[in-house]
C-alpha cells in the first residue's frame, strides 16, 4: 500500500463507516469531527472509572457509582421497578422508573452503574444502567473506563461511541502506522501510535490511558518541534544580519559603570553579546522583574551595535517611557560620543524632519521612541539592533512588521511579564530567552498592604511620614474624569487629595494630557519637585523614580494582576522602605478581591504572572492570535511541559544527526502532513 493512499484514509470523511448518512455526519461536524482521523483524536473529556466494582457498604450517596449484587428482593408497580441488591459487605435498594423489567428475578446477579442517593440511611441506586451478569459472557457494563465525549444534543455518547469503535475497528489497523523513530519508541518504552488511539478509546485501566495520552501527547510536540526545527533550517542562511562587537565605548562605559552588574545581568549580556556577534538575526526574550535591570543590559547591546559603526533603535510603549528611556540614555551615553535622538508621534514637523534626515543620514547613533519609529517614512543608515521595552505591549506581529522594514536587525524584546517556556517554545518555536532571576542588591522589599473603605484613616499618617522623609508618593487612579462608572477619577481625587494635604506639593498626569505637559510633569516629579503625583496607569510600566517610595492604587480590585505588579514596580528602586497600599473599593468582585490577596501575598512577578496565565489563559498572554501552531488535540502547554522538553531536546538530536531526515521517511511524511501547512514547509527532497 503506498503512503499517499494511507493519508486518503485518514482523510476520509466519517460518511466512510457505514450508518453514517449525511444527518448524523452534520451532528459529528458540530464536534469538529470531520474525517477518520478527527474520529480517532476525539479526545474523550473524561472517563468513568468502572475497573472496580464497589462493595456496598463503600457506596456513597450523591456519587455515581459502580457494583455487582444479587437481587433479593424485587417488585413493580406501575411505571416503577424496586429491588433490594446485597453482597457480601450490605445492602442497598435499586429504583428504575419503569415497569418493563420483567425479566428481572430475584437471585439474579447484577452489575449497576448509575447516581445513588439516599433513602432512611439506605442507599438507592437511582434509575442505574444495569446488565445481568452471566458466567458465559463477559461484562460490558464494568470493568473499565467508559470514556464520556464532549457532546452534542444530536448525538448520544452511545452512538459516537459506537461510531468510534466501528472506526478503530475497520480502519486504524491501515491508518495509523508508526512513525516514531524506533530507539525513541525503545528508549521510552512507548506504546505504538495505534495502540494508543485505541486505549484512548478504550483505556483497559488507568496507568494504560496515561502511557497512552502520553505517546499522543509526545508526538504533537515532537512532530511540532521538528517542524519549527526544519523550518528554521530552511530559512537560515536567507537572512542576514550585521555581526556587532563591543569596542571601545563599551569598555569606557564599563569602565564608568557607578555599580557592579548582577550575575544574572552577566549572564544574559554574555548570551546577547554572543548572539549579535553572529552575522544572523539574534530573536531573543529578555524576561525580568520590574526593577531587575534590562535596561542596563539592553544598553551593552546597543554599544556593541554603535561600536561596529551601525544604528540601534530603541522602542518603548508609551511616550512617558519613551521620554525617560531618551533622557537617561542621552546622559550616560552622549559623554561617550555618542548622539541620542528622541522620535515620537507627537514631534513637531520641523523636529520630525531633523530627526529623520540625522536617522537616515547616519548621524544619530540610538534613536529612542514609539512605535512611530517603525512607521513607514523612517528610513534608517543602517538599522543593526532593535529594543523592543516592555515587549508584552506589543503583539507579536507588530514586532514581525518591524523586522519586515526591509532589513533583518537583531531584536532583543524586554518585558517584565513573563511569557510560560512552554508557549515560548510552540508558538515562537525559535526565539531564545534570557532571564534576569535577580535584583540589584540593596532593594528592600515593597510592603504591600490592602486597605478596605472603612480603614483608610491611616493612610494619611502614611503619605505625611514618607513626604517628611523626603520621599515621593504616586497615587493611581482607573479614570480621568467622573465617569458612569463610579470608580475614582484623578481629577476628584485630586480635588480632594489638596483639601485633606494643603501643605504637599500636588499635581496630575494622564494619558489626554499633551506630551511635552506629560513630560515636563514626569521630569519635575523626578527632580523631586512634585511630593505627590496623582495619575492614570500612564505611569504602569518602566518609569523609574528612585525617590518614589510609596504607592496607592485606588480601585485596585479594577485592575489586572500583571498590571498591578507593574504599577508596584514603580516604587521600590532607591534604597528607601517602600510601600504599596492598594485601596478596595466598594463593589469589588471576588476576583479583583483575590487579585489583591495575590498581590499582598507575593512580590514574584513570576509567580504572579502564572497564576495570572491561569486566569487569562494562554492566547491573551501571547498578545495573537496563535497561529494554529498550537491547536492540540491531546497536548496541553500548561500540564504537558516535562513532555515537551523531552520531545524538543529528542528533536533537535534526530534532526542534528539527520537533517533531512532521510533515514525518517515515514517520520518526515507525518510532519508533513500535519504541519507542513501551519510551518509553511516547503517540500525538500
Ligand atoms: P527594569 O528591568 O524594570 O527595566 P531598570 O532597567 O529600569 O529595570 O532598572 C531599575 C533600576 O536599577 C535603574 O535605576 C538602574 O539604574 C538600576 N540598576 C540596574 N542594574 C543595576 C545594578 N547592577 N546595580 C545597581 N543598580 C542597578
Ligand atoms: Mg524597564
Amino acid at each position: 500500500m503506498t503512503p499517499a493512499k494511507i493519508n486518503a484514509r485518514l482523510s476520509s470523511p466519517v460518511t466512510i463507516l457505514e450508518g453514517i448518512g449525511p444527518k448524523t455526519a452534520k451532528a459529528f461536524a458540530r464536534l469538529n469531527v470531520f474525517t477518520l482521523e478527527d474520529m480517532f483524536f476525539l479526545v474523550p473529556r473524561r472517563y468513568e472509572d468502572r475497573t472496580n466494582p464497589k462493595p456496598l457498604s463503600d457506596i456513597e450517596p450523591g456519587e455515581t457509582e459502580c457494583a455487582v449484587a444479587v437481587i433479593d428482593e424485587l417488585s413493580v408497580s406501575y411505571g416503577r421497578t424496586e429491588a433490594v441488591i446485597s453482597d457480601w459487605s450490605g445492602s442497598a435498594r435499586v429504583t428504575w422508573f419503569t415497569d418493563k423489567l420483567g425479566f428481572l428475578r430475584e437471585g439474579m446477579k447484577i452489575a449497576l452503574y448509575g447516581p445513588v442517593s439516599e433513602r432512611y440511611i439506605v442507599p438507592q441506586f437511582m434509575h442505574p444502567q444495569f446488565e445481568i451478569l452471566t458466567a458465559s459472557k463477559a461484562p460490558t457494563l464494568i470493568g473499565k473506563m467508559f470514556p464520556i465525549y464532549p457532546g452534542t444534543a444530536s448525538l448520544t455518547q452511545r452512538a459516537i461511541s459506537k461510531f468510534i469503535s466501528s472506526a478503530l475497528t475497520q480502519y486504524s489497523g491501515e491508518c495509523l502506522k508508526e512513525f516514531l523513530p524506533i530507539r525513541i519508541l525503545k528508549h521510552y518504552g512507548m506504546m505504538s501510535q495505534r495502540d494508543a488511539v485505541l486505549q484512548l478509546h478504550n483505556p483497559r485501566d488507568n496507568d494504560k490511558l496515561i502511557r497512552a495520552r502520553n505517546r499522543l501527547v509526545f508526538d504533537e510536540l515532537f512532530l511540532l518541534q521538528a517542524g519549527i526545527i526544519m523550518r528554521r533550517r530552511q530559512n537560515s542562511g536567507k537572512v542576514r544580519s550585521q555581526a556587532l562587537r563591543p569596542g571601545k565605548r563599551f569598555s569606557a562605559f564599563m569602565d564608568n559603570l557607578p555599580f557592579t552588574l548582577t550575575d544574572a545581568q552577566r549572564v544574559a549580556a554574555y548570551e546577547i553579546l554572543t548572539d549579535i556577534e553572529k552575522p544572523y538575526p539574534m530573536n531573543r526574550l529578555l524576561q525580568g522583574d520590574v526593577g531587575s535591570g534590562k535596561t542596563l543590559v539592553a544598553v551593552l547591546a546597543m554599544l556593541a551595535c554603535s561600536d561596529s559603526y551601525a544604528q540601534a533603535a530603541f522602542m518603548a510603549p508609551t511616550e512617558i517611557l519613551a521620554q525617560q528611556h531618551y533622557i537617561n540614555l542621552k546622559a550616560s551615553l552622549e559623554p561617550l560620543g555618542l548622539n541620542v535622538a528622541l522620535l515620537t508621534g507627537s514631534l513637531k514637523a520641523s523636529e520630525r524632519k531633523k530627526v529623520l534626515a540625522d536617522i537616515y543620514g547616519g548621524k544619530v547613533h540610538i534613536v529612542v521612541g514609539t512605535h512611530a519609529l517603525f512607521s513607514g517614512s523612517v528610513e534608517f543608515a543602517n538599522l543593526a539592533l532593535v529594543i523592543v521595552d516592555e515587549q508584552h505591549r506589543f503583539g507579536v506581529l507588530q514586532r514581525n512588521a518591524l523586522t519586515a522594514k526591509g532589513i533583518s536587525p537583531h531584536v532583543l524584546a524586554m518585558t517584565a511579564t513573563p511569557i510560560p517556556r512552554t508557549l515560548i517554545m510552540s508558538v515562537y518555536g525559535d526565539l531564545e530567552v534570557s532571564t534576569l532571576n535577580e535584583l540589584p542588591p540593596g532593594r528592600k522589599p515593597i510592603r504591600t498592604i490592602s486597605l478596605a473603605p472603612h480603614g483608610r484613616g491611616k493612610l494619611r499618617g502614611f503619605v505625611r511620614k514618607h513626604v517628611r522623609r523626603g520621599e515621593q508618593v504616586y497615587w493611581v487612579c482607573p479614570l480621568i474624569d467622573d465617569g458612569e462608572r463610579d470608580l475614582a477619577s484623578v481629577s476628584s481625587v485630586y480635588q480632594h487629595l489638596r483639601d485633606v494635604f494643603p501643605e504637599l506639593r500636588i499635581a496630575v498626569i494622564h494619558g489626554r494630557l499633551e506630551v511635552g505637559e506629560k513630560a515636563a510633569i514626569m521630569a519635575e516629579f523626578s527632580a523631586g519637585r512634585i511630593d505627590l503625583l496623582v495619575a492614570t496607569v500612564v505611569i504602569e510600566v518602566g518609569v523609574d523614580v528612585p525617590n518614589a517610595s510609596m504607592i496607592v492604587i485606588q480601585d485596585a480590585g479594577q485592575f489586572g494582576l500583571a498590571q498591578l505588579h507593574q504599577l508596584r514596580g514603580r516604587v521600590g528602586r532607591g534604597t528607601a522602605e517602600s510601600v504599596c497600599v492598594l485601596l478596595e473599593n466598594e463593589g469589588i468582585t471576588p476576583e479583583g478581591h483575590g487579585r489583591i490577596a495575590a498581590m499582598v501575598e507575593s512580590s514574584d512577578g513570576f509567580a504572579l504572572a502564572e497564576q495570572d496565565l491561569r486566569n487569562r489563559g494562554a492566547g491573551e498572554i501571547c498578545g495573537t492570535h496563535q497561529h494554529g501552531v498550537t491547536d492540540f488535540r491531546v497536548a496541553d502547554l500548561v500540564r504537558d511541559e516535562k513532555i515537551l522538553l523531552l520531545a524538543r531536546d529528542e528533536a533537535r538530536k534526530l534532526l542534528a544527526e539527520d537533517p533531512d531526515l532521510l533515514t525518517e521517511p515515514q517520520l518526515k511524511q507525518e510532519i508533513m502532513r500535519r504541519l507542513g501547512r501551519v510551518l509553511e514547509l516547503a517540500v525538500t527532497s
